[in-house]
């Protein structure tokens, strides 16, 4: 794990003033470490009958793919909006200041589809929280979230109400 840690990088003031982003590409270009983290990932969320990993725009994309291979599972784009070209759905969440907006295909998935929502980090929760209403409004189940990052001095936990699993915990 001290290993995977060691693979994300702090950039301060990144992408504004006062944000630490957590650059996780030195552990994305490590193969070793690559197979690791997706398969702690993956881990928690085996034999749960799990149809479709949805990925949330843009490195959750990169990690929910190969998480969906392990499970068997289909893949589903989560996009900002008008990114995607067929009919789409749409939820709108809450940010520190304004709102933002992330999109589906209609056809995605369906009731009685079992979805597992996937995403790089995991900061206030907004974004995951909304992934999770915006895959509910097709009608399908919400197996659980996993992360490879979690912010866990932000909280965002407590927007969610389904199970997370996150490989690597930052507590400050
Ligand atoms: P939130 O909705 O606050 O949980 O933010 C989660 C989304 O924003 C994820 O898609 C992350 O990619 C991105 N994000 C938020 N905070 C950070 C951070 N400190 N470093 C990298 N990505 C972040």
């Amino acid at each position: 794990m001290n290993q995977l840690r060691s693979l994300i990088r702090d950039v301060p003031d990144f992408p504004e003033a006062g944000i630490v982003f957590k650059d996780i590409a030195p552990l994305l270009g490590d193969a070793a470490a690559l197979d690791k983290a997706l398969d702690l990932m993956t881990d928690p969320y085996r034999d749960r009958d799990i149809s479709h990993v949805a990925g949330i725009e843009a490195r959750g994309f990169i990690l929910a793919t190969p998480v969906a291979v392990r499970v068997a599972a289909g893949f589903v784009p989560i996009r900002k909006p008008g990114k995607l070209p067929w009919k789409t759905v749409k939820t709108t969440y809450d940010l520190e200041y304004g709102t933002d907006s992330i999109e589906a295909h209609a056809d995605a998935v369906a009731p009685g589809d079992r979805v597992l929502v996937v995403d790089d980090v995991l900061a206030t929760g907004g974004t995951a929280a909304a992934a999770v209403e915006l895959m509910r409004s097709l009608g399908a189940d919400v197996v659980g979230v996993s992360v490879l990052v979690e912010l866990s001095f932000l909280g965002g936990r407590a927007k969610l109400d389904v199970p997370i699993a996150s490989v690597i915990v930052y507590d400050d």
